[in-house]
């Protein structure tokens, strides 16, 4: 059966690069297929972390799932740490999968930075951990932003080799000819990697020190105006045709916010705006983004006067995620020869 899963971590203040390559994915797909919506608590620790902070990012994320439109009635909300078996089944797959495939990822070269020696263990063992959150549940699609393509491709390797190596006690315990499905990315729309507003060179991320990176979904108007305001352009005007975005990341990227916020191509954004200035185009910019993501703030500073209802659905949440975890894990022990 087919089912979706992501993740998406509790460290810092959401931005608009989280809402239109994932989150937004999210609440379309909740209409085809269901869907298990985790927030990913075990793997914001492998960076230095506040306890208090965690908390309350991982209810602050919580509430901005529900804002956005995920529905936790008919989906499962809930932080991964609650669910043991996703810590469970990365041991196993630590050792299924290889240092090398390890060694090769851009995200853990990034956020090691230059003193890798002093990483965390946990942070190179992140796209592991990642791949135990999508398999554990057998899942079938994943909705991520591009940056995640990588640790996608990872997951998959990691349960075709799982598949491999134990392919006899598989096929001897009833499971045919693979155990885990191979994760398929769903990685769509405009802006599937959305950039800095300082830098088009850098994704827009939470844990950017920089605040006018990134437009948080708790940004009130006037900030939002602001920070578009600021954002770094080309003297140019904007091209009439998409061909003349190339080589101009900064343009390209603004117009794609636009198309994904409007459901619009950047086709037609160009069309539309060909020949304008950025003064221009940037207010055009701010009112559509303002129009998405009041009504998401609102409803997210209602939820944070709420916590016991944020608290019921994690709680919720994690019942229906265990309950397809649990036996999933108890399968992978029998094919590993554990015995329980
Ligand atoms: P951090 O800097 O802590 O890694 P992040 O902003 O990258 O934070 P994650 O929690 O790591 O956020 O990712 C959550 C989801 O958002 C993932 O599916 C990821 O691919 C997507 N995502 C993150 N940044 C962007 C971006 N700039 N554009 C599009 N999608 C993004
Ligand atoms: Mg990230």
């Amino acid at each position: 059966p087919e089912l979706v899963f992501s993740g998406v971590q509790p460290t810092g203040n959401l931005h608009l690069g989280n809402y239109l390559g994932a989150i937004k994915r999210f609440v379309t797909l909740q209409d085809t297929r269901p869907c298990i919506y985790c927030v990913v608590d075990l793997h914001a620790m492998t960076l230095p972390h506040e306890p208090a902070q965690l908390a309350r990012t991982t209810r602050e994320v919580t509430a901005a799932f529900i804002a956005c439109g995920i529905d936790p009635g008919r989906n499962a909300i809930f932080n991964q740490s609650r669910v043991a078996e996703h810590a469970e089944l990365a041991w196993a797959l630590d050792c299924v999968a290889r240092m090398g495939w390890l060694n090769r990822m851009t995200q853990f070269k990034d956020k090691a930075g230059k003193d890798r020696e002093n990483a965390s263990v946990g942070l190179f063992n992140y796209p592991v951990l990642m791949a135990a959150d999508i398999l554990i549940y057998r899942a079938t699609h994943v909705p991520v932003g591009d940056d995640q393509k990588q640790h996608l491709e990872l997951a998959r390797d990691v349960a075709q080799k799982f598949n491999n190596d134990f392919a006899e006690s598989i096929a001897a315990h009833g499971h045919g000819e693979a155990f885990f499905p191979l994760p398929e990315p769903v990685i769509l729309g405009p802006a599937t990697r959305v950039m800095s507003l300082r830098d088009g060179s850098k994704k827009m991320s939470k844990s950017d020190t920089s605040e006018n990176s990134y437009i948080a979904l708790t940004d009130d108007a006037d900030t939002i105006v602001q920070k578009i305001r600021k954002a770094k352009t080309d003297p140019e005007p904007l091209p009439g045709h998409l061909d003349g975005l190339a080589g101009r990341p900064e343009a390209e990227n603004l117009v794609g916010i636009f198309a994904a916020l409007t459901d619009r191509s950047k086709a037609d954004i160009v069309h539309e705006f060909g020949g304008s200035q950025f003064s221009a185009f940037k207010t055009a910019l701010a009112d559509v983004t303002i129009e998405k993501l009041t009504p998401i703030r609102t409803e997210m500073a209602r939820l944070a006067a709420d916590p016991g209802y944020v608290d019921t659905v994690l709680a919720e949440g994690a019942e229906k995620a265990r309950a397809i975890a649990r036996p999933n894990m108890d399968a992978v022990k029998d094919i590993l020869g554990l015995i329980r």
